[in-house]
Protein backbone atom coordinates (compact mmCIF):
# COMPACT_ATOMS: atom_id res chain seq x y z
CA UNK A 1 0.00 0.00 0.00
CA UNK A 2 1.19 3.61 -0.42
CA UNK A 3 0.50 5.97 1.92
CA UNK A 4 0.76 9.70 1.07
CA UNK A 5 2.46 12.18 3.15
CA UNK A 6 0.93 14.83 4.87
CA UNK A 7 4.65 16.79 4.42
CA UNK A 8 4.47 18.11 0.87
CA UNK A 9 6.37 16.62 -2.15
CA UNK A 10 7.64 13.98 0.51
CA UNK A 11 6.02 10.38 -0.44
CA UNK A 12 6.71 7.28 1.77
CA UNK A 13 6.23 3.72 0.27
CA UNK A 14 5.00 0.67 2.42
CA UNK A 15 4.60 -2.85 1.90
CA UNK A 16 2.82 -5.88 3.33
CA UNK A 17 5.45 -8.43 4.38
CA UNK A 18 5.14 -12.28 5.34
CA UNK A 19 7.49 -13.37 8.17
CA UNK A 20 10.94 -12.54 7.21
CA UNK A 21 12.04 -15.74 8.72
CA UNK A 22 10.00 -18.60 7.82
CA UNK A 23 7.71 -16.74 5.16
CA UNK A 24 4.54 -17.65 6.71
CA UNK A 25 1.70 -15.01 6.30
CA UNK A 26 0.12 -16.15 9.59
CA UNK A 27 0.56 -13.26 12.42
CA UNK A 28 -0.79 -11.62 15.25
CA UNK A 29 -0.98 -8.08 15.93
CA UNK A 30 1.16 -7.24 19.74
CA UNK A 31 1.24 -2.96 18.72
CA UNK A 32 -0.13 -0.36 16.83
CA UNK A 33 1.51 2.70 16.19
CA UNK A 34 -0.11 5.78 14.39
CA UNK A 35 2.13 8.86 13.30
CA UNK A 36 1.82 11.45 10.56
CA UNK A 37 3.63 9.01 8.48
CA UNK A 38 0.92 6.31 8.89
CA UNK A 39 0.03 3.76 10.57
CA UNK A 40 2.58 0.57 11.34
CA UNK A 41 1.83 -2.85 13.32
CA UNK A 42 4.08 -4.96 15.31
CA UNK A 43 2.99 -8.75 14.85
CA UNK A 44 4.01 -11.81 16.19
CA UNK A 45 4.61 -14.88 13.84
CA UNK A 46 2.41 -17.69 14.82
CA UNK A 47 4.41 -20.61 13.47
CA UNK A 48 8.28 -19.26 14.40
CA UNK A 49 7.19 -15.97 16.67
CA UNK A 50 9.40 -13.52 15.12
CA UNK A 51 8.10 -10.14 15.85
CA UNK A 52 7.99 -8.00 12.96
CA UNK A 53 6.63 -4.70 11.51
CA UNK A 54 4.24 -5.11 8.82
CA UNK A 55 3.55 -2.87 7.11
CA UNK A 56 6.67 -1.55 7.19
CA UNK A 57 8.11 1.49 4.83
CA UNK A 58 9.88 0.17 1.94
CA UNK A 59 14.01 -0.08 1.93
CA UNK A 60 13.92 3.00 -1.08
CA UNK A 61 11.99 4.83 1.17
CA UNK A 62 12.42 4.26 4.92
CA UNK A 63 15.65 6.80 4.93
CA UNK A 64 13.19 9.49 5.39
CA UNK A 65 12.49 7.79 9.11
CA UNK A 66 16.19 7.94 9.47
CA UNK A 67 16.42 12.01 8.78
CA UNK A 68 13.43 12.84 10.75
CA UNK A 69 14.26 15.34 13.43
CA UNK A 70 13.59 13.35 16.32
CA UNK A 71 15.76 10.73 15.56
CA UNK A 72 20.04 11.25 16.35
CA UNK A 73 22.25 9.13 14.50
CA UNK A 74 25.23 11.45 15.43
CA UNK A 75 24.49 11.85 19.56
CA UNK A 76 27.58 9.63 19.86
CA UNK A 77 29.71 12.27 17.93
CA UNK A 78 28.97 14.67 20.92
CA UNK A 79 25.69 17.11 19.16
CA UNK A 80 24.09 15.84 22.15
CA UNK A 81 23.27 18.69 24.12
CA UNK A 82 20.41 17.39 27.10
CA UNK A 83 20.66 16.35 29.84
CA UNK A 84 20.10 12.88 28.24
CA UNK A 85 22.07 13.31 25.31
CA UNK A 86 25.14 13.95 27.66
CA UNK A 87 24.17 11.09 29.86
CA UNK A 88 24.20 9.13 26.46
CA UNK A 89 27.27 10.22 25.27
CA UNK A 90 29.28 9.50 28.50
CA UNK A 91 28.07 5.50 28.37
CA UNK A 92 29.15 5.55 25.06
CA UNK A 93 32.33 6.55 26.16
CA UNK A 94 32.66 3.37 28.35
CA UNK A 95 30.70 1.37 26.10
CA UNK A 96 32.80 0.83 23.42
CA UNK A 97 35.76 0.16 25.90
CA UNK A 98 33.65 -2.53 27.17
CA UNK A 99 32.73 -4.24 24.15
CA UNK A 100 36.19 -4.45 23.05
CA UNK A 101 37.21 -6.16 26.12
CA UNK A 102 34.66 -8.51 25.86
CA UNK A 103 35.86 -9.43 22.42
CA UNK A 104 39.42 -9.61 22.96
CA UNK A 105 38.62 -12.06 26.07
CA UNK A 106 36.61 -14.46 23.63
CA UNK A 107 38.88 -13.96 20.60
CA UNK A 108 42.42 -13.10 19.55
CA UNK A 109 41.87 -11.45 16.37
CA UNK A 110 43.88 -9.47 13.42
CA UNK A 111 40.68 -7.93 11.53
CA UNK A 112 37.34 -6.64 12.29
CA UNK A 113 34.37 -5.68 10.24
CA UNK A 114 31.95 -3.48 11.65
CA UNK A 115 28.37 -3.70 10.19
CA UNK A 116 26.74 -0.53 10.69
CA UNK A 117 29.25 1.31 11.74
CA UNK A 118 27.92 4.77 12.15
CA UNK A 119 30.32 7.58 13.07
CA UNK A 120 33.34 5.13 14.11
CA UNK A 121 33.71 5.44 17.83
CA UNK A 122 33.99 1.66 18.36
CA UNK A 123 36.05 0.60 15.53
CA UNK A 124 38.49 3.84 16.22
CA UNK A 125 38.71 2.16 19.74
CA UNK A 126 39.86 -1.48 18.29
CA UNK A 127 42.04 0.51 15.55
CA UNK A 128 43.81 2.18 18.42
CA UNK A 129 44.05 -1.18 20.15
CA UNK A 130 45.87 -3.24 17.15
CA UNK A 131 43.28 -4.20 14.94
CA UNK A 132 42.73 -3.89 11.27
CA UNK A 133 39.52 -1.96 11.15
CA UNK A 134 37.03 -1.83 7.85
CA UNK A 135 34.14 -0.53 8.15
CA UNK A 136 30.52 -0.68 6.31
CA UNK A 137 27.56 2.50 7.18
CA UNK A 138 24.73 3.48 4.92
CA UNK A 139 24.71 6.52 6.03
CA UNK A 140 27.10 8.89 3.91
CA UNK A 141 27.12 12.09 6.80
CA UNK A 142 28.45 9.06 9.28
CA UNK A 143 30.93 7.04 6.79
CA UNK A 144 32.42 10.81 6.36
CA UNK A 145 32.96 11.86 9.58
CA UNK A 146 34.12 8.11 10.25
CA UNK A 147 36.73 8.53 7.78
CA UNK A 148 37.73 12.09 8.60
CA UNK A 149 37.60 11.77 12.16
CA UNK A 150 39.51 8.84 12.71
CA UNK A 151 41.45 7.81 10.05
CA UNK A 152 38.69 4.59 9.48
CA UNK A 153 38.23 2.53 6.62
CA UNK A 154 34.62 3.09 5.88
CA UNK A 155 32.56 1.65 3.09
CA UNK A 156 29.30 3.63 2.23
CA UNK A 157 26.53 0.82 1.18
CA UNK A 158 23.89 -2.07 2.86
CA UNK A 159 25.83 -5.32 3.39
CA UNK A 160 23.51 -6.99 0.83
CA UNK A 161 24.98 -5.12 -1.79
CA UNK A 162 26.33 -7.46 -4.45
CA UNK A 163 29.26 -5.27 -5.73
CA UNK A 164 30.63 -4.59 -2.34
CA UNK A 165 34.30 -5.49 -1.84
CA UNK A 166 36.89 -4.86 1.29
CA UNK A 167 40.05 -5.06 1.44
CA UNK A 168 40.32 -7.90 3.08
CA UNK A 169 38.68 -11.06 2.03
CA UNK A 170 37.42 -12.53 5.45
CA UNK A 171 37.07 -11.38 8.90
CA UNK A 172 38.38 -12.83 12.26
CA UNK A 173 35.93 -10.90 13.74
CA UNK A 174 32.47 -8.93 12.20
CA UNK A 175 30.23 -7.01 14.81
CA UNK A 176 26.75 -6.07 14.42
CA UNK A 177 25.77 -3.49 17.16
CA UNK A 178 22.06 -3.09 16.77
CA UNK A 179 22.05 -3.41 13.00
CA UNK A 180 19.71 -6.63 12.36
CA UNK A 181 16.77 -5.32 14.13
CA UNK A 182 16.70 -2.77 11.08
CA UNK A 183 16.96 -5.07 8.21
CA UNK A 184 14.50 -6.04 5.47
CA UNK A 185 15.83 -9.45 4.35
CA UNK A 186 17.81 -10.39 7.81
CA UNK A 187 18.23 -13.92 5.84
CA UNK A 188 20.19 -12.80 3.05
CA UNK A 189 22.01 -10.34 5.11
CA UNK A 190 23.24 -13.46 7.13
CA UNK A 191 24.02 -15.29 4.29
CA UNK A 192 26.72 -12.60 2.77
CA UNK A 193 28.15 -11.97 6.63
CA UNK A 194 28.46 -15.76 6.33
CA UNK A 195 30.63 -15.46 3.19
CA UNK A 196 32.54 -12.64 4.65
CA UNK A 197 33.61 -14.43 8.24
CA UNK A 198 36.97 -16.76 8.54
CA UNK A 199 35.62 -20.21 9.04
CA UNK A 200 36.70 -20.23 12.90
CA UNK A 201 35.48 -16.40 13.00
CA UNK A 202 33.70 -15.00 15.38
CA UNK A 203 30.03 -13.02 14.90
CA UNK A 204 29.14 -10.75 17.23
CA UNK A 205 25.26 -9.15 16.96
CA UNK A 206 24.02 -7.23 19.74
CA UNK A 207 20.29 -6.82 19.67
CA UNK A 208 17.39 -5.56 21.88
CA UNK A 209 15.12 -8.37 23.59
CA UNK A 210 11.58 -7.72 23.27
CA UNK A 211 10.52 -10.83 26.01
CA UNK A 212 12.90 -8.59 28.19
CA UNK A 213 11.68 -7.23 31.39
CA UNK A 214 11.87 -4.20 30.99
CA UNK A 215 10.51 -4.29 26.91
CA UNK A 216 7.12 -6.33 29.17
CA UNK A 217 6.89 -3.31 32.00
CA UNK A 218 7.45 -0.65 29.27
CA UNK A 219 5.26 -2.09 26.83
CA UNK A 220 4.80 -0.08 23.79
CA UNK A 221 6.64 2.86 25.54
CA UNK A 222 9.73 0.91 24.72
CA UNK A 223 12.49 2.65 23.25
CA UNK A 224 13.66 -0.10 21.44
CA UNK A 225 10.64 -0.72 19.41
CA UNK A 226 11.84 2.18 17.39
CA UNK A 227 8.96 2.15 14.97
CA UNK A 228 9.56 2.21 11.74
CA UNK A 229 13.21 2.04 11.58
CA UNK A 230 13.04 -1.47 13.86
CA UNK A 231 11.53 -4.01 11.21
CA UNK A 232 12.22 -6.73 13.28
CA UNK A 233 12.30 -7.81 17.46
CA UNK A 234 14.36 -10.48 18.42
CA UNK A 235 14.23 -13.06 21.61
CA UNK A 236 17.14 -15.04 21.73
CA UNK A 237 14.97 -17.48 20.47
CA UNK A 238 13.98 -16.27 17.41
CA UNK A 239 17.74 -15.09 16.56
CA UNK A 240 18.34 -19.11 17.20
CA UNK A 241 15.88 -19.99 14.18
CA UNK A 242 17.45 -17.24 11.74
CA UNK A 243 20.87 -17.75 12.11
CA UNK A 244 20.60 -21.49 12.15
CA UNK A 245 18.85 -20.84 8.71
CA UNK A 246 22.01 -19.20 7.36
CA UNK A 247 24.69 -21.73 9.00
CA UNK A 248 25.01 -20.76 11.95
CA UNK A 249 24.72 -20.80 15.78
CA UNK A 250 25.16 -19.11 19.58
CA UNK A 251 28.01 -20.25 21.02
CA UNK A 252 27.31 -17.37 24.00
CA UNK A 253 25.33 -14.77 24.94
CA UNK A 254 25.07 -12.47 28.01
CA UNK A 255 23.41 -9.16 28.63
CA UNK A 256 24.67 -6.03 28.03
CA UNK A 257 24.24 -3.42 30.94
CA UNK A 258 24.83 -0.22 29.54
CA UNK A 259 21.76 -0.70 27.10
CA UNK A 260 19.82 -1.53 29.72
CA UNK A 261 20.56 1.86 31.62
CA UNK A 262 19.93 3.52 27.70
CA UNK A 263 16.72 1.67 27.25
CA UNK A 264 14.95 2.63 30.43
CA UNK A 265 16.52 6.23 30.34
CA UNK A 266 14.98 6.74 26.95
CA UNK A 267 12.12 4.79 27.55
CA UNK A 268 10.98 7.19 30.99
CA UNK A 269 11.99 10.13 28.80
CA UNK A 270 9.73 9.26 26.17
CA UNK A 271 6.53 9.07 28.94
CA UNK A 272 7.35 12.43 29.83
CA UNK A 273 7.17 13.70 26.29
CA UNK A 274 3.42 12.02 26.43
CA UNK A 275 2.60 12.72 29.92
CA UNK A 276 3.80 15.67 31.50
CA UNK A 277 1.99 15.64 34.86
CA UNK A 278 4.56 12.56 35.70
CA UNK A 279 6.69 14.34 38.42
CA UNK A 280 10.58 14.02 37.60
CA UNK A 281 11.30 12.22 41.29
CA UNK A 282 8.64 9.34 40.06
CA UNK A 283 10.30 8.81 36.72
CA UNK A 284 13.97 8.92 38.23
CA UNK A 285 12.20 6.49 40.73
CA UNK A 286 10.71 4.26 39.16
CA UNK A 287 13.62 3.93 35.96
CA UNK A 288 15.95 3.03 38.96
CA UNK A 289 14.26 0.49 40.23
CA UNK A 290 12.89 -0.53 36.42
CA UNK A 291 17.07 -1.00 35.70
CA UNK A 292 18.06 -2.96 38.77
CA UNK A 293 14.72 -5.53 38.55
CA UNK A 294 15.78 -5.64 34.83
CA UNK A 295 19.89 -5.92 35.29
CA UNK A 296 18.88 -8.92 38.18
CA UNK A 297 16.63 -10.74 35.87
CA UNK A 298 19.06 -10.54 32.72
CA UNK A 299 21.08 -12.59 34.43
CA UNK A 300 19.21 -15.13 33.15
CA UNK A 301 20.44 -15.14 29.24
CA UNK A 302 16.68 -15.24 27.97
CA UNK A 303 15.97 -12.00 29.85
CA UNK A 304 18.35 -8.84 29.21
CA UNK A 305 17.15 -5.72 28.12
CA UNK A 306 19.56 -5.83 25.48
CA UNK A 307 21.76 -9.07 24.23
CA UNK A 308 25.46 -9.98 23.11
CA UNK A 309 25.43 -12.91 21.12
CA UNK A 310 29.10 -14.80 20.27
CA UNK A 311 28.23 -16.76 17.05
CA UNK A 312 30.30 -18.96 14.91
CA UNK A 313 29.49 -20.88 11.47
CA UNK A 314 28.52 -24.25 11.47
CA UNK A 315 29.42 -24.93 8.12
CA UNK A 316 32.49 -23.49 6.08
ZN1 LIG B 1 7.79 -16.87 11.15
Amino acid sequence: MIDELHTAAIQVEFENTACPNCASAGNKSVYTFTDKFGSYNVVRCKYCQLSYLNPRPTKSTIGIYYEAAQYTPFLSSGSGRSLFGRVYTVIRKYSVRWKRKKIERYRAGHSILDIGCGTGEFLSEMQSNGWTACGLEPSQEASEFARKTYHLDIKTGFIDHKDLEFSISRFDVITMWHVLEHVHMPLQALDRVCTLLADDGLLIIALPNISSFDACAYKRDWVALDVPRHLLHFTPDTLKSVLHKAGMEIAKQHQMPLDTVFNCLISEKKIMEKAPWYTIPFCQLRMTLLILISWIVGLNNKRGSSVMYYIRKTKS
